[in-house]
């Protein structure tokens, strides 16, 4: 069988984590920089990084409304962190920017004393997993069509509606890619 392709949202932030990891489960793993990058791909990540910067870069090519339609009509989608922020429907007050999960969510919520860190949480699915927090998000309330597949303080963490999948954290960062395997995984077999 032909190997699959993911795209990955190379804009800015942690983009070759993922390329990695991608690679390292035995899919080809492309960077996606404008509009035309979304041909052919099986799936597609958006990193971590800076949402507010990847909202602009992407506007300014036209990419925020492709990837928009792409995951519309059925694209897998995995969102760490930023990404997460990408494809909430409601960000602070604010409507989001993909907007196509049902997820309320608010950034750099965690407060400066807890900026950044990390804790093993129990995922669904996955099993215990070590999770890296970067001045991360808070989902604050999900539809009732998304799978809350772990959480932490009481709060989502980990979220899944239909092909979509939304983590607060950074699954890229260290050696564990079971999250990865999982995704691409559900990828392969249609969900
Ligand atoms: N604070 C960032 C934002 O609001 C997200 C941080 C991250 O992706 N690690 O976009």
């Amino acid at each position: 069988m032909a190997r699959k392709t993911v795209g990955v949202l190379s804009l800015q932030g942690g983009v070759e984590e993922h390329i990695a990891m991608a690679q390292e489960c035995g899919w080809n793993s492309v960077r996606v920089k404008v509009a035309g990058d979304l041909k052919g791909l099986n799936a597609l990540i958006l990193p971590g990084g800076e949402s507010t910067t990847m909202n602009l870069l992407s506007r300014q090519r036209g990419l925020l409304n492709a990837l928009k339609s792409a995951i519309k009509k059925g694209m897998p989608v995995f969102g760490t962190c930023a990404g997460a922020i990408l494809l909430a429907k409601k960000v602070g007050k604010r409507k989001g920017l993909i907007g196509e999960m049902d997820l309320a969510v608010e950034r750099n919520a965690h407060g400066r004393q807890a900026e950044s860190f990390e804790t093993d949480l129990e995922i669904k699915g996955v099993g215990k997993f070590h999770c890296i927090f970067i001045r991360a998000p808070v989902i604050r309330e999900v539809g009732k069509n998304v799978e809350v597949l772990a959480g932490f303080g009481g709060k989502p963490a980990l979220v899944r509606q239909g092909r979509m999948l939304a983590a607060a954290f950074h699954p890229e960062l260290g050696e564990d890619r079971r999250l990865h395997k999982f995704f691409l995984g559900k990828v392969a077999q249609g969900f």
